[in-house]
């Protein structure tokens, strides 16, 4: 049967205390146990069904790590202050001094920082290579080699990762895939083609509001018990921990995930056509110009469309910064990082989100200085959106201009 994300939260049932329809949000940071005894045990990592403390964990955090799971299918999930708190949380879990990893050259900028700047100082190495090109992927892999990291959809150029073959290699290698779901929670499913961990910063779909800021690991029962573990568990000892006000309100809001997902897919499809026929230089997986659209089509969820982020090619950097500013004084979204969010966001990559990865590196990547990455909204009248951002084109000569034209 088809794997069906959105079904499997809502098949979750919840009584709050009173017998409320939400769970009543849990506001201690400590549990009292009835012997001394049980304590022991749980500190032991005996702590099935036992509340101990709550940077291991609290009844918000495991209603909303639960929610995860069943929208990612795995066996179990744990939720973290941030979407960095799970990457480095993992990463760390499965890393020591000697380990290398093989990751996507094109991450979120922050992931690559961590990967590029930070474990070196730990002795841990990382090859970053073309995802898109498993023949590299195994070729990079060797005996220190770890994890096999990638993100489904990636940040910003929207490359689309084979996890199915990502899983193959990995499960040959004997290392564990994980894959960062932020751009395309529901659209994909990583753990069903085969990924053996999947992350994402809730800060961005999933919450949907840009009011909270956190993260998520799912996958084996194993793996989130040993994230927790008292003596060695590196979500517990990093103290990334998601606070129980935030994960009650994550947890409303990933209720209406799909209505959202399936918005933001429609309108910026719409725009993606829309531009592209208008001859501008579009990145987006529903098109059938992207070389990932196949991989896309055969991995996707249908239903939820091919996600809600695209990037266009405007030339050069200042005229990104022009357009960016001219549709954010006609409403036409904010000039803002971050995605997911009910108005348009939009933000030049090279300066902001990937201004981690050196100058050379974006080029060497096709991360151009024009590129515009935008989080299409929830707009309900999408067709006068485009009729406006269009002429805020024309108004800057962008869509006359020939070099960025496809057929220049
Ligand atoms: C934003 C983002 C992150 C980091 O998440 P935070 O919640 O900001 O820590 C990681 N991966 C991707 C793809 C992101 O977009």
């Amino acid at each position: 049967m088809k794997f069906k994300p959105a079904n499997k939260i809502q098949d979750l049932q919840y009584f709050g205390e009173f017998g409320g329809v939400n769970p009543s949000i849990s506001d201690s940071s400590t549990y009292t146990f009835l012997s001394a005894k049980t304590m022991f045990d749980t500190f032991e990592g005996n702590t099935e069904g036992c509340y101990l403390y709550s940077r291991h964990s609290s009844p918000s955090n495991l209603y909303l790590g639960e929610a995860l799971a069943a929208m990612e299918g795995t066996e179990a999930a744990t939720v973290t202050a941030s979407g960095m708190g799970a990457i480095t949380a993992v990463i760390l879990q499965f890393c020591g001094a000697g380990s290398h990893i093989v990751s996507s050259r094109t991450v979120y900028g922050g992931t690559y920082a961590f990967m590029k700047n930070f474990l070196p100082k730990l002795n841990i190495q990382t090859s970053f290579i073309d995802i898109t090109k498993p023949e590299t992927v195994e070729a990079s892999i060797t005996a220190d080699t770890k994890m096999l990291y990638c993100e489904a959809v990636s940040n910003p150029l929207l490359e689309i990762a084979d996890i199915k073959a990502l899983a193959a290699i990995a499960k040959k290698h004997n290392i564990p895939l994980v894959v960062d779901n932020t751009f395309s929670p529901l659209n994909i499913a990583p753990a069903e083609l085969g990924a053996d961990v999947v992350i994402h910063s809730l800060t961005k779909f999933i919450n949907g509001s840009s009011d909270s800021v956190g993260g998520v690991i799912c996958g084996s029962q194993e793996l989130i018990l040993s994230l927790k573990d008292v003596n060695d568990g590196a979500c517990m000892l990093l103290g990334s921990t998601m606070d129980s006000l935030r994960a009650s309100s994550i947890l409303k809001n990933l209720r209406t995930l799909h209505i959202r997902v399936k918005k933001h897919s429609e309108n910026a499809l719409y725009l993606a056509q829309q531009f592209e026929k208008d001859g501008l230089r579009v990145v987006y997986p529903g098109l059938e110009s992207h070389p990932g659209y196949k991989n896309m089509k055969e991995q996707m969820n249908e239903e939820y469309g091919f996600g809600g982020m695209l990037t266009i090619d405007v030339g050069s950097l200042d005229k990104a910064n022009a357009l960016m500013e001219h549709m954010q004084n006609n409403n036409l979204g904010y000039l803002a990082v971050s995605l997911g969010f009910y108005k348009t966001l939009f933000s030049a990559p090279g300066t902001s989100t990937s201004s981690e990865i050196s100058e050379e590196e974006q080029a060497e990547m096709g991360l151009t200085d024009g590129l515009i990455r935008f989080s299409i909204g929830l707009d309900n009248d999408i067709e006068r959106t485009y009729a406006m951002m269009k002429k805020c084109m024309q108004d800057l000569d962008i869509l006359e201009t020939e070099s960025i034209l496809k057929e220049a």
